[in-house]
């Protein structure tokens, strides 16, 4: 049987922290690996992309003798959104150095660009020696929205088919589903939540989502019932709530936030995710533990953690 696991390749919010007083979390700004049999997804393209892509690049090398007869590197990116923490790793995730590799690419158009031209920015002019155009594999971007979601087949490793949605229900169990909302709730242009399903298993990925005092109920009703739950959780409550410099309507969480939508949408495992740069282990822990007392089943995400949902 195929299993389902989940890596945390980077948990940070906003930019890498390489500090030695946070390295027990992690310094690496938001990447999420999930393998389901031969399908591998990557949830963003932070710096936890950059080792995420070397070790297949070590993977493909050993996999044969020349570039003939070595196995492909394929996958599946989905981007919240194209704020820089989200996507900064992927000019140097050097499987995209391979002409054999292929990347399928999904995101969110925005009103006044497409997600291709966007993308285009990072490695504009003088800010990269290349232009995506000039990178060697074999890149799609695609516009993702919630009329439509990716169906996978994880015994192959052939890219997502596009397929409109007739239903809530999920199509078939046996396939790897994705489906997607895009919420408002974080400046300007908002940010895809993330649903992948496979064998009546469920995870969510809601990173910078605000979710409002009292849960934000149409993430509530996307998450019902899920597996697990990686939640953004930027601020602390403290800092959200400053009376001096407050963080309301910058489109990011505190735990008590993300606790809240866990509980009302009956979810088995909470991640507390996109972790703010400022806050060192002692302070992480702190949280966790704090957080733990409101939703047993809460866990700071760590770069390295591998999770099953099999
Ligand atoms: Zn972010
Ligand atoms: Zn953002």
């Amino acid at each position: 049987m195929n299993d389902f696991c989940v890596t945390f390749r980077g948990v940070r919010g906003s930019y890498p922290t390489p500090e030695k007083n946070k390295l027990k979390y992690g310094g690496n700004t938001a990447c999420v690996e999930v393998k389901i049999g031969k399908q591998l997804i990557i949830i963003d393209a932070g710096t936890g992309i950059i080792s995420l892509g070397d070790n297949l690049l070590r993977e493909h090398l050993l996999s044969g003798s020349d570039e003939y007869s070595r196995k492909k590197i394929n996958a599946t990116i989905l981007l919240s959104h194209t704020h820089q923490d989200h996507i900064q790793g992927l000019p140097f995730f050097n499987p995209i150095y391979i002409g054999s590799t292929n990347l399928d690419i999904f995101g969110s158009d925005n009103e006044n660009n497409n997600l291709k031209n966007t993308l285009s920015l990072l490695t504009f002019d003088k800010m990269f020696p290349l232009t995506f155009d000039e990178m060697p594999a074999d890149i799609n971007i695609r516009n993702f929205h919630e009329k439509t979601f990716l169906s996978l087949d994880p015994d192959s490793d052939r890219l997502a088919e596009i397929k409109q949605i007739t239903s809530d229900d999920i199509q078939n169990p046996d396939m790897i589903e994705i489906r997607c909302f895009k919420s408002y709730a974080h400046p300007k242009e908002g940010v895809l939540i993330f649903k992948i399903s496979y064998k009546n298993k469920t995870l969510i990925y809601a990173s910078d989502k605000e979710s409002y005092i009292g849960g934000d109920k149409k993430l509530i009703q996307f998450c019902r019932n899920a597996d697990v739950l990686i939640h953004d959780a930027n601020y602390t409550k403290e800092d959200y709530l400053s009376a001096t410099n407050p963080k309301q309507g910058f489109g990011h969480s505190t735990p008590d936030m993300a606790v809240k939508v866990a509980q009302m949408a009956n979810v088995s495992k909470l991640y507390l995710f996109h972790i703010g740069p400022s806050y060192n282990d002692e302070t992480v822990d702190e949280i966790e533990k704090q957080t733990k007392e409101l939703f047993k089943n809460t866990q700071v995400a760590y770069e390295g953690l591998s999770v099953s949902l099999l």
